[in-house]
């Protein structure tokens, strides 16, 4: 409040733009050309290092209640953060399922901060370019055009979106009314057990529980057993439950495997359940002609679920969703409230509210990220980096046969090596360890980075390639290496006296 020998004319203003914007203009431009000598010169630095004990320290101070300046905060960014990040944008980084970013990417990102535009609803381009963008997908999936999507922050997401969709359309009652305690029968959802965690999640999530997921045995290629699968289904509605939905998995995370999917869009149609596809890097295989084959059958599901950040290559953090019943996806999240209504005219009067299809009101502008990295490579390209990666994996299997040593843990359906060195006189436990430790010791070198999972009771080095900058030659020295690693801890344990 002005005080009496002040008045409001005379109130000094406050803004948090810059007092020389010439001055963060020119430190604008370096940290553009620093980020651009970073990705080029990738290929020439450690995949991942460990962040040391002074720089961890820099991440306990107390907030911040008086300003530094621009160029001092960028300085502790060069100092602290960028040495020390994931790597995912390294040739010769494997782990998990993560996408590598692009160069025009990251300007997208810059584009889209500048706007710092709420991408829900109104006349914009905003919302008209995520329609088209998800208009885009529809096509390539072969989904109708009138069916619904949304973009959201990833598969995880996009599950959750798909599955309350799912849950909404195939109860029994008005779950999103009464919520499932009404219910007397138990919702089941049905998928194979390499199902991405995130469906129990989400399932846990919508009030399911982790037990309303029935988990259906695989075959030895970790795709769903149908039969199986199917068999249960019935037997659990002769028993009195109510079976609503089944998750095919396109690519599952462990292995790539690619379930049946026109075997369990047969079966849902059949038995009049939701068919849900979980295709978050797998499903892209659309967009290669070669794999399109392995995915047949993603065009009759209810729903699907897949990334733009993983075998895309976009900027984290972007999925999506796409559904078919467009009204089912509307009303399973449509709510009112006079704020956010539109009028005839102004602003709010556009052609979709994406706060009527998912959990978010605010939500970042996700698809500028997409559309410009789409038109700047073209579908065409994007679906060759996938069978790029799919041969690379290939590769990489066939370098784990030829060596005496390696064992590949299982088939390579697309772009996933499970794999490990073996020694003969070693039991389960001690292959165990002396795996972790290899890959372990493998991260720390800072040559690559693997990721680890369980095939059966069995502990894998795990090679996910979705990486458009790994050449054949990178998957050399990761064999090469983990040969090396093993032999030389073989030694070590063999020159251990005696106990
Ligand atoms: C990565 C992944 C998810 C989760 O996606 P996020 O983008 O991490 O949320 C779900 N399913 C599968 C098969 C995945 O690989």
């Amino acid at each position: 409040m002005p005080n009496s020998t002040e008045t409001i004319a005379d109130l000094q203003q406050h803004t948090l733009d810059p007092e020389n914007w010439d001055a963060l203009q020119g430190l604008g431009h370096r940290m553009l050309d620093d980020m651009f000598d970073h990705l080029r010169t990738v290929r020439k630095r450690p995949v991942w290092q460990p962040v040391p004990d002074n720089v961890k320290a820099n991440f306990e101070s107390g907030p911040p209640a008086k300003p530094i300046p621009a160029e001092r905060a960028y300085e502790e960014f060069k100092q602290n953060v960028l040495p020390y990040t994931q790597g995912s944008i390294h040739p010769r980084f494997w782990g998990w399922v993560i996408g590598s970013g692009t160069p025009f990417g990251m300007l997208a990102e810059l584009l889209t901060a500048g706007l710092n535009t709420n991408s829900t609803f109104g006349d914009t381009a905003a919302t008209r370019l995520e329609l088209q963008v998800l208009d885009w997908f529809k096509e390539l999936f072969g989904f109708p055009r009138d069916a619904s999507g949304l973009l959201v922050s990833g598969a995880s997401e996009a599950n959750l979106v798909a599955l309350a969709v799912a849950r909404h359309a195939k109860s029994p009652a008005n779950v999103k009314r009464n919520g499932v305690q009404g219910l007397r029968q138990r919702l089941r959802v049905y998928g194979s057990s390499e199902t991405h965690s995130s469906v129990i999640k989400s399932l846990e999530l919508l009030g399911l529980g982790s037990r309303s997921f029935v988990a259906t045995p695989t075959n030895r290629d970790f795709t769903v057993d149908v039969e199986t699968l199917r068999r249960r289904v019935i037997a659990d509605r002769v028993a009195g439950e109510c079976p609503i939905c089944v998750v095919g998995n396109a690519g599952t995370v462990n292995t790539g495997a690619m379930d049946d999917l026109e075997a369990l869009a047969d079966l849902c149609g059949e038995l009049g359940l939701w068919f849900h596809v979980d295709g978050a890097f797998g499903g892209l295989a659309v967009l290669a002609p070669k794999l399109k084959p392995l995915v047949a059958g993603l065009e009759r599901s209810d729903s699907v679920a897949f990334d733009l950040h993983k075998w895309l290559h976009i900027p984290y953090a972007v999925g999506a969703v796409l559904v078919r019943d467009a009204a089912q996806h509307h009303a399973t999240f449509a709510s009112s409230a006079s704020y956010l209504g539109r009028l005839p005219g102004g602003i709010t009067d556009g052609p979709i509210s994406f706060n009527e299809y998912g959990p978010e009101l605010s939500r970042g502008f996700r698809g500028l990220r997409a559309w410009l990295t789409i038109k700047e490579q073209g579908f065409e390209k994007l679906g060759r980096l996938i069978e790029q990666n799919v041969d690379q994996a290939r590769y990489l299997a066939m370098l784990v046969e030829q060596t005496p040593e390696l064992q590949l843990l299982a088939p390579v359906s697309l772009n996933i090596v499970c794999f490990r060195f073996v020694a003969p006189d070693l039991d389960a436990a001690e292959l165990d360890a002396l795996n972790t430790d290899i890959l372990v010791r493998l991260q720390e070198s800072g040559s690559s980075v693997p990721s680890h999972t369980r095939i059966g009771d069995r502990f894998a080095i795990r090679v996910c390639v979705t990486n458009h900058r790994s050449r054949l030659e990178d998957f050399d020295l990761l064999a090469r290496e983990v040969t090396a690693l093993g032999r030389e801890r073989l030694a070590a344990l063999h020159s251990l006296p005696a106990a």
